[in-house]
């Protein structure tokens, strides 16, 4: 093993789109779901949009067919093989949901690379209807972190995956996103991981303005050509450093403190193999 963790965001960084826009719009729904998201937050118009998309005939199955289309840059799957063959522990942190994230990476075959998946629970209810709920119950406890949506702080997860690897070994992370939701995150990493922000999406601009809030190294990535250039030299040269040639982590106390006052939030769900 490396002792590299690589996380992940989903959409707009494994697959080019945003999952939730694409089944939506390829079902037909563009208008109402605009609509809808004046109204409430993005991830309950998601699951009045499954009730929508059920009540006007259409599937699970017809749902599973436009996620199987779902466009992707042609070296990210390559890149994502590449990574666990060199030993990197891979996960996601995402906030779409499991149902779409897990049909997508059986499509592409990638279902097994990844340790684990943090996401908006997704599932089929006894109608044949898609419910999506909120990773984080924030109508029971809120997050109160005033960066993130409401039912999702990816950097309370962030905490929690460095908070578990402090307890093992001096691992690192590398972590890439594209959305401003991939920010929060990017403000836990130490100064021995690694921030991949796509340049000129969300996530970039917000880094750009203030750079130095940032303790990871930054390398930036534009396309699947870049994401995987990018991560395999970086795996490569952090392989190459003397494992262990760092102090380790005084941080790791406070982390573990810091997180332990979470404890109410849900755990990641183990991908079975
Ligand atoms: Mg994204
Ligand atoms: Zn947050």
């Amino acid at each position: 093993m490396t002792g590299i963790v690589v996380v992940f965001d989903f959409d707009k960084t494994i697959i080019d789109v945003d999952s939730d826009n694409w089944v939506v719009d390829e079902l037909g729904f563009t208008d109402l779901f605009n609509q809808l998201l004046n109204t409430m937050p993005w991830n309950s118009v998601m699951d009045r949009m499954m009730r929508e998309i059920h009540s006007h005939g259409k599937t699970v199955e017809d749902i599973e067919e436009v996620l199987k289309r779902v466009p992707i840059h042609p070296r990210v799957v390559p890149a994502i093989k590449s990574a666990h063959a060199l030993g990197c522990e891979l996960r996601i942190v995402s906030d779409a949901n499991m149902f779409f994230i897990e049909t997508i990476l059986k499509h592409l075959g990638l279902r097994d690379y990844f340790s684990e998946i943090n996401t908006n629970p997704g599932s089929v209810d006894d109608e044949g209807r898609l419910r999506i709920s909120p990773y984080h119950d924030f109508t029971v406890s809120p997050h109160n972190c005033d960066l993130c949506p409401p039912n999702m702080c990816k950097g309370l997860v962030v905490e929690r995956i460095k908070a578990s690897l402090c307890k093992e070994e001096n691992k690192r992370i590398i972590y890439l996103g594209d959305g401003s939701g991939d920010y929060c995150p990017s403000l836990k990493l130490g100064d021995s991981d690694y921030m991949m922000p796509r340049k000129n999406f969300p996530v970039w601009d917000l880094i750009s303005r203030n750079p130095l809030l940032v303790k990871a190294e930054i390398h930036e990535w534009t396309d699947g050509d870049e994401l995987e250039r990018v991560l395999l030299q970086l795996i490569s040269s952090i392989s190459v450093e003397k494992p262990n040639n760092f102090p380790f982590s005084a941080d790791c106390k406070l982390e573990t403190l810091s997180v332990a006052s979470h404890e109410a939030f849900p755990k990641a769900l183990p991908v079975p193999h």
